[in-house]
């Protein structure tokens, strides 16, 4: 019997088959190398947005050197199989006038997919120009706010005018360019100081967007950002698999590999990539240590994850 998409056991399987549980059903099998990469090329940010945790960043501000994020891009791609690399960490990329370059060197090791997250106050029309035309593949823009008052008390620091500009203008040269990449998502993220305004971001964005080219809206939901906030009940116990050491490598600007973005603080290290390779820490004993450990529920020796909500929980 053929499948048909639009049944609703077809789709619970094509649900099923995205899940890591069915593709590591025992946990004793990773990914010959991870399949995102996530590189962090600055901390530093120019924005003070409400929600992030920021002011409990206690590691040092800094910019990650060319040489070492080119030793992890050779490292990660391998020849047959290359990563999806994130150029962004707890920090605003655009700050990083490598940003263009990092992307030119990605894109020459034959990564296939590159991605930013930016808060595009710094998005100017030369920056635009650049990050076109160094092949990055896709862009998230934070954009929590909708009018002056509501964007500039949520992302504060920021100027609502600079950075609506700033996306039209971008909007306007890559079309000026022909080029179809990067696709931008925009997102809104409702709280307390921008007054929840989903449907007037959607009446902002929506005429302006490009959907042909595959610009779309996303509306998100406050997170715990790896408990640096507590935005979130969290029960007492996670009862579900964390599968990022299973498929993801975070670095920090530094070197140091650690198990997800959401250790902002790099307290769950899992390597140094400035005297270890990828290879080295992917099948290493740090990481298969955490693996076992999540495997069996056991979180308890990971700041980062005990007040997490990106995974299940039970109890109070
Ligand atoms: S449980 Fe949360 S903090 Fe821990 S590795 Fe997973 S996403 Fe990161």
């Amino acid at each position: 019997m053929p499948l048909n998409i639009g049944d609703k056991t077809t789709r619970l399987l094509l649900a099923l088959a995205k899940t890591p549980l069915l593709f590591y059903p025992h946990y004793r099998y990773h990914l010959p190398l991870p399949s995102v990469l996530m590189i962090e090329n600055t901390n530093h940010c120019n924005a003070e947005c409400v929600m992030c945790p920021r002011e409990l960043l206690a590691r040092k501000r800094g910019f990650m050197d060319l040489g070492l994020f080119e030793k992890i891009i050779r490292e990660a791609s391998a020849p047959r199989r290359k990563p999806s690399v994130h150029l962004h960490g707890f920090g605003e990329p655009l700050l990083d006038p490598l940003l263009p370059e990092r992307i030119r060197l990605a894109k020459a090791y034959g990564i296939r997919h590159t991605y930013i997250v930016s808060n595009a106050s710094l998005l100017t029309p030369e920056m635009s120009r650049q990050i076109i035309a160094a092949g990055l593949d896709k862009m998230k823009i934070s954009f929590y706010g909708t009018d002056e008052e509501s964007y500039n008390s949520t992302m504060r620091r920021l100027d609502f005018k600079v950075t609506l500009q700033n996306i039209k203008d971008f909007l306007r040269i890559r079309k000026e360019m022909k080029r179809g990449n990067p696709r931008l998502i925009l997102q809104y993220l409702p709280t307390a100081t921008n007054r929840n305004q989903a449907d007037a971001f959607r009446a902002l964005w929506e005429p302006l967007i490009d959907k042909r080219a595959g610009d779309r809206l996303n509306i998100a939901a406050l997170h715990n950002y790896g408990g640096g906030r507590d935005y979130n009940r969290t029960g007492q116990k996670i009862v579900s698999v964390c599968y990022f050491p299973w498929t993801s490598l975070s670095v920090l600007w530094d070197g140091r590999a650690v198990t997800c973005c959401m250790d902002s603080n790099g307290v769950q290290v899992l390597g140094d990539l400035n005297s270890q390779t990828v290879q080295e820490v992917w099948t290493g004993p740090v990481l298969a240590g955490v693996r076992d450990d999540f495997s069996k529920f056991r979180y308890e020796a990971y700041p980062a994850c005990r007040s997490c909500d990106w995974v299940c929980r039970r109890g109070v």
